[in-house]
């Protein structure tokens, strides 16, 4: 079946094409009492990959190794400050080979 934007691909085969370069530190990072107070946690709907979790304390688990940097998260968050956003570091990060 094909969509607007080309043939839906399973997840888990787009996964199979990606390859990530592992930085050594978090090219994003999330204010923990910032999140703590958030009512709406977008982020953990928003986030393609699945990185954002939610903790039994009202606050959110993120891990950032599995990035597809595309950046929904800053724009879906409304609290101002509560993501640092960068692109990784020296070369890491996502690389999308084709299949
Ligand atoms: S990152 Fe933003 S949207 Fe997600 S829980 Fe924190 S404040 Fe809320
Ligand atoms: S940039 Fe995209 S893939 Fe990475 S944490 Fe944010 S929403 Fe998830």
């Amino acid at each position: 079946m094909r969509g607007e934007s080309g043939p839906e691909v399973a997840f888990e085969d787009r996964m199979a094409t990606t390859e990530f370069r592992v930085a050594p530190g978090a090219h994003i990072t999330i204010d923990g009492d910032t999140c703590r107070g958030c009512t709406t946690r977008e982020c953990i709907t928003a986030c393609p990959a699945n990185l954002f979790a939610p903790m039994a304390d009202g606050g959110v688990l993120f891990s950032y190794e599995q990035c597809f940097e595309c950046g929904t998260c800053y724009l879906v968050c409304n609290e101002k400050g509560a993501i640092t956003w960068n692109y990784p570091v020296g070369g890491a990060g996502v690389a999308y080979r084709r299949s």
